[in-house]
């Protein structure tokens, strides 16, 4: 059957990304209608759907995004390709004395954070994932100690923006989303009303976005999991900045077992290697690991919101922050670099980068002059 280029709704959600495997789960379209549905890892489709301008087609990451339109927006400038994306400052960070202890995955910022805003009413509840057994399950809350109970990283993809759909239809809003890239480039086409809806309201009083080179499918990554440990007995599971190259799994007695990335880096799906943005460069604030401190992050500041809640949040005791060193930032700038590079050089050749505005079931929107720059050896 012809498809219909006027047409931006499920059947082209269906075609261009789901089918075309460059889902990555991110929740976006999921209980916002009846019709896609989160399964063990997977986004399904229930039944078809025939609206024309459908939310799901708006918000999906993996098509249709314009980075100028989405720049323009939020920093005021067409998007210019810098590795970390548009930010006032970065420095490192972790949870001050003012927060409970938690099993955080690294210095504890990102709950820190959440928390605090949360507490001091920045916030009016937040989505956060937390997860059952192996499996990410994203959670509304508003009770703070909540998302202490939520801390650490599950390392596949999780429907994370589902809660977000259920919170606002259950009348909440000014929510705090703690997400990866590709969750938190959907949640940036959420802020604006795409679709003109007369009962448009930007649901996020804060986004909060974590680095992310890769996750890895929930269904593959169980399975290898099933055959090597009791996933039961899972504590903790991390991946050690380079040059280690394992991901390690922390059993409930104190037991850790490592397995090599490169057995895991197959359990990746194919979306994810589309994804050029490494440290969430649509959010107020970016959090990520920082090399050789296990126990630190790394914290980039975006936006005056973010600002506003870092420092507030240094002053009454819970966050600590210290200067980057120069070596660090440049090391992450270079891997960041890296991630876009390759992404875009292979959504390039295969057609997916629309420079014109002529193509309406694009991928990404960019420059010619940056995506030239960018892709160029
Ligand atoms: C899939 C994935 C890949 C990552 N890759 C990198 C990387 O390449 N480089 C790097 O520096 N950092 C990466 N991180 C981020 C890193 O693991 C830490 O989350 C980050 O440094 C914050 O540490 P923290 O101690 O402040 O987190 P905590 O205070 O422990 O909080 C972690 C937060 O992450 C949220 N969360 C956990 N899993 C998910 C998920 N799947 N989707 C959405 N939210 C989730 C939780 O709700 C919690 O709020 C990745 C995280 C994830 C989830
Ligand atoms: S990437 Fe997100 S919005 Fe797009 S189809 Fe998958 S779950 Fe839905
Ligand atoms: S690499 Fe990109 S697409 Fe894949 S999970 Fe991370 S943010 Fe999402």
């Amino acid at each position: 059957m012809e498809e219909n280029v006027l047409s931006r709704g499920q059947q082209q959600v269906r075609e261009r990304v789901l089918d075309a495997g460059l889902c990555t789960g991110c929740g976006a379209c999921i209980d916002v209608c009846p019709y896609f549905r989160s399964y063990r890892g997977r986004t399904a489709v229930l039944f078809p759907c025939t609206v024309e301008e459908g939310r799901c087609f708006a918000w999906c990451p993996k098509i249709n995004v314009d980075l100028d339109d989405l720049s323009r927006r939020f920093f005021g400038t067409v998007y210019d390709g810098a590795p970390l994306g548009t930010y006032q400052s970065i420095a490192t960070a972790k949870a001050g004395p003012a927060v409970k202890k938690a099993a955080f995955q690294a210095g504890g910022v990102v709950s820190a954070l959440t928390y605090f805003a949360l507490t001091k009413g920045f916030i009016d509840g937040a989505v956060v994932t937390d997860r059952e057994g192996l499996l990410p399950v994203p959670r509304f809350v508003t009770n703070p100690d909540d998302i202490l109970a939520c801390a650490s990283s599950k390392y596949s993809a999780a429907p994370t923006l589902s809660a977000v759909n259920r919170a606002v239809a259950e009348g909440h809003g000014t929510i705090g989303l703690v997400g990866t890239p590709c969750q938190v480039l959907a949640a940036s086409q959420m802020r604006f009303n795409a679709l003109q809806r007369e009962d448009f309201v930007d649901p996020f009083g804060l986004i909060i976005g974590l680095f992310c080179t890769w996750a890895v499918d929930y269904r593959l990554f169980e399975s290898f999991l099933a055959e090597r440990v009791d996933i039961a007995n899972i504590r903790k599971i991390d991946i050690p900045p380079p040059p280690s190259e394992v991901l390690q799994v922390f059993g409930a007695n104190g037991d850790v077992q490592e397995f090599p990335l490169e057995e895991i880096r197959e359990l990746v799906p194919e979306g994810c290697s589309y994804c050029i943005d490494m440290t969430s460069e649509f959010s107020d604030i970016s959090v990520g690991v920082l090399e050789g401190r296990p126990d630190m992050n790394t914290l980039i500041v975006r936006t005056d919101r973010g600002k506003q809640l870092v420092d507030e949040a240094v002053s009454e005791g819970y966050l600590e922050v210290s200067p980057m060193p120069a070596e660090n930032l440049e090391h992450l700038a270079w891997a960041a670099g890296n991630k876009k590079k390759r992404a875009l050089s292979r959504a390039k050749e295969e057609g997916m980068i629309d420079c014109e505005g002529a193509e309406p079931l694009f991928y990404l929107r960019m420059g010619a002059d940056v995506l030239a720059r960018l892709t160029t050896t």
